[in-house]
C-alpha cells in the first residue's frame, strides 16, 4: 500500500532512479550505480518508450524490474541499416575494429553514430542501427525521487536539473 505521502510517477513528473540495464544474457549494458541517478521528465520521451510504460504510476522509493521489447526499446534491427565500404575510405591509420563507432552523415546531411559490424578483410560493414536495436532491455530500477516539472522544464521537455540548463 502507498503512502500518503508517496508520489505516484505520471506524465510532467521529474523522475530520479538508479538503474541498472542487463541484456539477456544478464551483462550489464549500463547502469547508474556509483554515479548520478538518471533524471528524465516523464511523458516527454527523454528514455524508451518500454521503460515509460513500465515506471508509469510507480512510487518515489519503489524497486522494479522492468523488460522492453525492441519495439518498445531501441526498434528492431533494421539490415538495411548494414552497408559495406571499402577499407580504404578510411584513413590508412584508423584502427578499424568490431563495435568502433564514428560519427557520419546520413542522407540529410545529418549527424548519425555509425557502429563498425565487422571487418572482413578490405570491406567494412558498418551499421547505422542503434547498438542495442534487436535487443530486450531488462532495467532494474529503484525510484529515488519523484517532483512536479517546473513551467519551464516542461515547456523545453527536459530537466534543467541541480547542475545547470544544459542544451
Ligand atoms: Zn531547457
Amino acid at each position: 500500500m502507498a503512502s500518503p505521502h508517496a508520489t505516484a510517477i505520471a506524465d510532467g513528473m521529474v523522475v530520479s532512479i538508479h538503474y541498472t540495464l542487463t541484456d539477456d544474457d544478464g551483462t550489464v549494458i549500463d547502469s547508474s550505480s556509483g554515479g548520478e541517478p538518471l533524471e528524465y521528465l516523464h511523458g516527454h520521451g527523454n528514455v524508451v518508450p518500454g521503460l515509460e510504460r513500465g515506471l508509469k504510476g510507480h512510487n518515489e522509493g519503489e524497486s522494479l524490474k522492468v523488460d522492453v521489447a525492441p519495439s518498445e526499446g531501441y526498434g528492431e534491427h533494421d539490415p538495411r541499416g548494414l552497408t559495406r565500404v571499402p577499407r580504404d575510405s578510411f584513413p590508412d591509420d584508423m584502427d578499424l575494429q568490431p563495435g568502433m563507432q564514428f560519427s557520419g552523415e546520413d542522407d540529410q546531411g545529418e549527424e548519425q553514430a555509425i557502429w563498425i559490424a565487422a571487418v572482413e578483410g578490405d570491406q567494412i560493414v558498418i551499421d547505422r542501427n542503434h547498438p542495442l536495436a534487436g535487443q530486450t532491455l531488462h532495467f532494474e530500477v529503484t525510484i529515488q525521487r519523484v517532483r512536479n516539472a517546473t513551467k519551464e522544464e516542461l515547456s523545453h521537455g527536459h530537466v534543467h536539473g541541480a547542475h545547470g540548463h544544459h542544451h
